[in-house]
Order: structure tokens, then sequence, then C-alpha cells
């Protein structure tokens, strides 16, 4: 049946109705394998300063910026984790320190305390490698989001609507094809979690009381680029100041397909989880060089 009268808005309208009413705040449903219809449901998917970007060490501005500062993040949480497959990644939300606080950050962009709220992932397939940035043109395996929170707003959503509001550190991994890798210890619990968490909605507890810092592992935590960015899933709030390192840390090939092994909430697998490159336009990109740290100690 044809209905010319009827518009492109209308249409799309009655494509998404259906989602949109039976849908509840925290259980967005979107699909990796049609990221362009996310603005009809999310307009601001389709706004400024979206994420991710490629980010270009020829490309930065030459201007230098403070060291990112890590409260806590070397003190052991007050309880266990909960890794949980929500559909669309594997998350878990950072617990209290046993000092009561969260493990938090500052320095970089930030002007304000940022505290880590949740940790996820972003990955491809067999096929196809799913960083979500991309760094000197390369996209990478496999890359960690730590999500902070603007200690100064109160909750997520106030948070999103604020464009100092999140701060994301994100951590890019390259497969290597060997055995003996040395995981610090709360990354290996997070790979050893993935064969508990294959099925939708499934979640597991490691037996064992880690530090944020642990996931981190050797990483050079000065050396890292910045830009004002968004959330990379729906609704793609444009409240991000992105710290994205340029150090890539290796992953063994005998690790990184768990992450492929996951379902979705359709029983489906759980590939390519990354959202394609955003536009840059005129924002500015940082790069934060060793060197620098000469010029601000
Ligand atoms: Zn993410």
């Amino acid at each position: 049946m044809h209905f010319p009268a009827i518009g492109d808005f209308y249409k799309r309208l009655l494509f998404l109705l259906p989602f949109a009413t039976e849908m509840p705040p925290e259980d967005r449903r979107f699909s990796y394998e049609a990221p362009m219809q996310w603005q009809y449901l999310y307009p601001q998917c389709g706004g400024v300063d979206q994420s991710p970007v490629p980010l270009n060490a020829q490309k930065v501005i030459p201007i230098g910026l403070p060291p990112l500062h890590f409260g806590l993040y070397d003190e052991p949480f007050d309880e266990l984790l909960n890794v949980r497959n929500n559909g669309h990644t594997v998350e878990f939300s950072v617990p209290t320190t046993v000092y009561g606080e969260r493990p938090y950050i500052t320095g970089g962009l930030l002007e304000d305390f940022y505290e880590a709220m949740a940790v996820h992932f972003h990955w491809g397939s067999a096929q196809q490698k799913g960083s979500e940035h991309l760094l000197n043109g390369r996209r990478y395996d496999l890359e960690m989001h730590i999500v902070h929170r603007n200690t100064k707003y109160q909750s997520d959503e106030e948070a999103r609507n604020q464009t100092d509001g999140l701060a994301v550190l994100a951590v890019l991994f390259k497969v290597v094809r060997t055995n003996y890798i040395y995981y610090q210890p709360g990354f290996t619990e997070i790979l050893g979690s993935l064969l508990h968490v294959g099925e939708f909605n499934s979640s597991y507890t490691p037996a064992a009381f880690l530090t944020l810092g642990s996931l981190l592992g050797g990483l050079d935590r000065g050396n890292f680029y910045a830009y004002k960015g968004s959330l990379t899933t729906p609704p793609c709030s444009p409240a991000v100041l992105w710290h994205v390192f340029a150090e890539v840390l290796p992953i063994s090939h005998l690790e990184l397909p768990k992450f492929w092994q996951l379902r979705n909430r359709y029983g489906r697998p759980l590939l390519n989880n990354f959202r394609p490159l955003q536009s840059l336009e005129r924002r500015q990109v940082f790069l934060r060089r060793p060197l620098e740290e000469y010029l601000w100690s």
C-alpha cells in the first residue's frame, strides 16, 4: 500500500512509536546496524560536538595541558564488582573505595572534580576492529571507557544536560599473538567475567576486591588526547570532556574473542558495538605529551 501524502517525518514517527512508548529510560533500545537512525529518537545524536572522532598527532593544538590527577584510583573498592551484559556492552558500576568516596579525576581539560561512575567496552568482531576512536588513522581492537560525572551535578540526567557534565577516559587495546601478557588484576577479572555474562542481562561478581587503577595496567597516564565531545550511545549528549590515552595496551588473541561470545537481547551475537566516526568540525584536539611534564612541574 502506498500513501503519497504521508511525509518522511511521519513515516519515521510511525516506525519509531512502538519502541518509544514501551521504553523505560534506562532501557534504551538502539541498534548498531542503523546508527544513522539514532537521531530520530534522540535528536542530539544528529547535533553538535559528537563522538567518536579521529585523533591525529599531526593535527593537534600545541598548547600545554596539565596532567590528569587520579584520586583514589589505587585504593580498593569497598564492595565487589557486578559485571553485567546490558545488551549493548559489558559494564559495571564503580563502587565507592574503602575511603567512602569513589575514585575521581581532575586536571587535563577538567576544571572540576569528576567521580568515576561506570566502566564499559566497545569491540568489533573476527572480521572488524572495534575501537571507537582512531589514533593516527588506525582503528584498534578494543576500547574501554571509564565514565566520570562532575561532582557539582547531582544526577546523570543533570550532568548530561551540561557541556562540562561528564568526563570519559578511553583506553585502546591492540591484539597481540602471545599467551604471555601480564594484565593488572582488575583487567584479568573483567576478562574472566566475560564467559559468565554471555546472555543478555546476565551478570557476574568476580571474587576479588579491586582498584579502578588496576584496569589501566602500566599505562602511561601522562600522555593523552583531549577534546569536547559526546556520549557515543544514545542520547549522544554533548556533555563529555574526552581524554583518550595515546598509549595502546596489548590484549592477547586468546582473550579478545571472549567479547565476541556475548549476546544481545535478541540472542544474537553482540558484535561491532562501536559508533561510526563523527565530524570534528571546528573543534580543537589537544595532545599532552610527556615532555610537557617538565613545563608544568
Ligand atoms: Zn562507551
